[in-house]
Order: C-alpha cells, then sequence, then structure tokens
C-alpha cells in the first residue's frame, strides 16, 4: 500500500508509525490538518486483522476529526491514533508509557483522548510520559466523563432539527425512539425527560433498558427500533445504522442522535434520506459535546466545567444555521455541515497569514 496515495487527495499532513521492541507496541498516528490548532483526536486499541485495515481506518479517522473539530468551532485541528492489538491483552503500564512516548516526540502536534478500547485510565498512564493529552481523570486535573456535554449537544442538535422539521424545537409530546442507552443514550434521555416527549428505548443490554425505563419512564420497544412509528429516531449506539437496508423502513421525520458516522455511505445515504423527506442532523455537529469538553482542558487555566458546557450549548445555534443553509441551497445537512467546516478552516488560516508579533 503507497501511504502517499492515501495521504495527498485530501491533503494528510503526516503519517508516523510507531514501534518499541520492548513492549509490542505497534501504533500509527495520523495528523490530517493543523491549520486551526493541534491535531486533537483518540486512540483507538483495536485488534485490526492487517496493517492496511489500522492505515485506512486511521485516515479516514483523521480527517472526520478536523471536520468535527472546526464545526464545533474549536482551535483544534483532525488528528487520530490507533493501536494494534487487543487492548485486554496487551495493555500494560511500560506499553501505554511507550505510547505515550511517541506521543511527546510530535510536540504537541498531535493531542490525543480517548478512543474505541481506551479509557481514562489510559489517559492516566500516558500523562507520565507527555502533557498532549485531554481527557484524563478529574484528579489528573481532566474533565470527567466527555458523554454529559455529549448528551446535552445531541439534545440541542435534535431541538434545532425540531424547529427546522416541525416547525417549532419544542420536543413536547414528541415521541423519540432511542437506540442505544448506554452513556451518551442516558444522558440525552436525561436533557429529554424535563420537555415531556415520549421515549421509546433499546439496548442490546436489557440492564441499560431498566434503567431508561426507570429513571425517565422510557417505554422498552419490541423488534428493529429503526422502523419505529416515531418523530424522532436517536441512533446512539452504532455507526452505519442508516443503510440501503434501513432507509426504507425509517417512518422518523427527523434523524438526531449520538453515533459517530450514521451513514454507511455518506454520498449515497445522504441523498437517498433528504429523496425521502428525512431530515438529518449530521452527527459530527451534533454529539461534538464529548470533544468540546476535552478540549476544554487545552485551555489556558485548565478545565473548566461552565466555560466547556458554555461552547457546547451554541451547538443549537451552529445546527440551525447549517440546516437552514441546507434548505435555502437546496443541499442536505451534511453537505453543508462539510462546507460550513471548510469555510471555518480557509477564513481563520487566511486571518493568520499576518505575522503578530510576541
Ligand atoms: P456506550 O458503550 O456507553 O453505549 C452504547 C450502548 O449501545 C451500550 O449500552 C450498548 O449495549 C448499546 N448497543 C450496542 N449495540 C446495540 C444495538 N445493536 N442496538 C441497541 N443498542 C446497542 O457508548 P457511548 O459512549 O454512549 O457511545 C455511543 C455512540 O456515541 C458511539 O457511536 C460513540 O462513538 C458515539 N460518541 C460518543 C461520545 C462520548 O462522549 N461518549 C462522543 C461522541 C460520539
Amino acid at each position: 500500500m503507497n501511504v502517499f496515495d492515501l495521504m495527498t487527495p485530501h491533503g494528510y499532513e503526516q503519517v508516523a508509525f510507531c514501534h518499541d521492541q520492548s513492549t509490542g507496541l505497534k501504533a500509527i498516528i495520523c495528523i490530517h490538518n493543523t491549520q486551526l490548532g493541534p491535531g486533537l483526536g483518540g486512540t483507538r486499541f483495536y485488534p485490526y486483522p492487517d496493517e492496511a485495515a489500522a492505515l485506512t481506518d486511521v485516515i479516514r479517522l483523521a480527517r472526520a476529526m478536523s471536520y468535527k473539530n472546526a464545526g464545533a468551532g474549536l482551535n483544534a485541528g483532525g488528528a487520530k491514533a490507533v493501536i494494534i492489538g487487543e487492548p485486554t491483552r496487551l495493555r500494560s503500564e511500560p506499553f501505554l508509557r511507550a505510547y505515550g512516548r511517541f506521543v511527546h516526540s510530535l510536540n504537541g502536534r498531535y493531542q490525543t483522548t480517548t478512543d474505541v478500547g481506551t479509557i481514562t485510565a489510559d489517559l492516566d498512564v500516558i500523562r507520565e510520559e507527555t502533557p498532549y493529552v485531554t481527557g484524563c481523570s478529574p484528579a489528573f486535573g481532566g474533565g470527567g466523563d466527555t458523554s454529559v456535554l455529549t448528551g446535552l449537544t445531541v439534545y440541542l442538535g435534535m431541538k434545532a432539527a425540531a424547529k427546522h422539521a416541525f416547525g417549532s424545537d419544542s420536543l413536547s409530546g414528541r415521541r423519540i425512539a432511542v437506540m442505544g442507552a448506554g452513556k451518551v443514550g442516558y444522558y440525552l434521555m436525561k436533557n429529554l425527560v424535563a420537555e415531556g416527549p415520549e421515549l421509546l428505548v433499546t439496548d442490546i443490554s436489557g440492564g441499560m433498558v431498566d434503567r431508561a425505563v426507570k429513571e425517565f419512564g422510557a417505554k422498552r420497544y419490541e423488534g428493529d427500533i429503526i422502523e419505529a412509528d416515531c418523530d424522532i429516531l436517536a441512533p446512539c449506539a452504532l455507526g452505519a445504522v442508516i443503510n440501503d437496508d434501513s432507509i426504507p423502513r425509517i417512518k422518523a421525520k427527523v434523524i438526531c442522535g449520538g453515533a459517530n458516522n450514521q451513514l454507511a455511505d455518506e454520498p449515497v445515504h445522504a441523498p437517498a434520506l433528504a429523496a425521502r423527506g428525512i431530515l438529518h442532523a449530521p452527527d459530527y455537529i451534533v454529539n461534538s459535546g464529548g470533544v468540546i469538553n476535552a478540549f476544554d482542558e487545552l485551555d489556558t487555566g485548565g478545565y473548566n466545567a461552565a466555560r466547556a458546557e458554555a461552547r457546547a450549548r451554541r451547538v443549537f445555534d451552529t445546527t440551525d444555521r447549517i440546516l437552514s443553509s441546507a434548505r435555502a441551497e437546496s443541499i442536505t445537512p451534511l453537505a453543508a455541515a462539510d462546507r460550513f467546516a471548510e469555510e471555518r478552516i480557509e477564513a481563520i488560516s487566511r486571518v493568520r497569514r499576518t505575522f503578530r508579533g510576541g
């Protein structure tokens, strides 16, 4: 596989292959774009079948972070890292510290945080070797569980989407189907419940559903919730749930949830939803609360919960603006979101051409 062939089409800056003989660490760090600031994105720890799969994944994920960070109004570029292997087998202090040394060697061009397979406790070890980590535990100045603000931004994005689809941002009386009642689904419902919607919920874990039934008065949904008779579908579990098979069965008028990469094939499925009159709030805009929380630790003076929440609350206006331009120009919400992010990267980069001294 020719790495530069993967990097050139979307202007990737750097791919670093990291190997530590003593611990067996094999990691790839990919920095897509640093025009807005340091490349910020999590470390995925996953047993990829081969190197090519790991490289393809990190390349795709790093670029997605450029869009998510730009769309959230953060002074952060896009980057991601993958560690190849089974976390439960490989995780150890030396292994994570070896990784931390490679993160440090990039001198702040890459700032890491958690992703699939990595947990806050891992970051607390990685930070022994580098300060370029966000999302550590509160004992180390970290901002704690990112899903609290992710639940908030999905809720606010949902209100903006309701305004466009139903003419009112009130969710009172709306029937909302939540797929996945884990961390994000939980905090989404916690925000929703005060407005008095009708909540339907599924999860592959019965305990998660029980909690939602007990705490929020949600109804357990039997069957495939993708085809639930509802106003709003909120995918809060897996990616790629919006696909050729599911799109014809969706009855909701709005899709807005916390899961990353909900569309299996964006160029195909964003227009397919629009053709069915279903409004899809772009996932990387509405689930940006997590990265907003993590980014706040990088700000001068350290993490400030009130400032992080204030930043997260802007997601209503951002989603509203993106959906307005999508409608005005007859483009998909996803195309409008991508353009919004690209325009911010370009505009801030132009400002930075001036040498400011100091
Ligand atoms: P989580 O593991 O806490 O919750 C996911 C839940 O989905 C689990 O309870 C799981 O049992 C359930 N689930 C899995 N497969 C399912 C299925 N087929 N049907 C119904 N339920 C199913 O994870 P989370 O942190 O809540 O993340 C959920 C999604 O949100 C992921 O796609 C994640 O990438 C994305 N996300 C999370 C954050 C964050 O701050 N945690 C930020 C941005 C995006």
